[in-house]
């Protein structure tokens, strides 16, 4: 069941919702299931696109440690198929 949220309150229950910053795909799964209004997926992604947090936020990309890319150990078997599908053609044509 889900409260139909009258045009008076719809603005402050945005900005209540949108209070830690959730993004668009976040804030309409919170919705989703408890309030309706019509448009309400679109003053969603209104609120979010507007808020000045998200973005200057938005293309910073997230910080993570750098990892290298460690060499295989051992081949693959996929590897070795490709291996020997072209071991068994040369010696074919041979
Ligand atoms: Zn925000």
């Amino acid at each position: 069941m889900r409260v139909i949220i009258p045009p008076s309150l719809r603005n402050r229950v945005l900005q209540e919702l949108h209070e830690e910053h959730p993004g668009i795909v976040a804030m309409k799964a919170i919705t989703q299931s408890y309030i309706w209004w019509l448009n309400l997926n679109a003053e969603i992604e209104l609120t979010v696109r507007t808020c000045e947090v998200c973005q200057a936020v938005r293309n910073a990309p997230p910080s993570a440690p750098l990892y290298p890319w460690r060499w295989p150990t051992r081949v693959s078997i996929k590897e070795c198929l490709l291996i020997l599908q072209r071991k068994m053609a040369t010696t074919s044509l041979g």
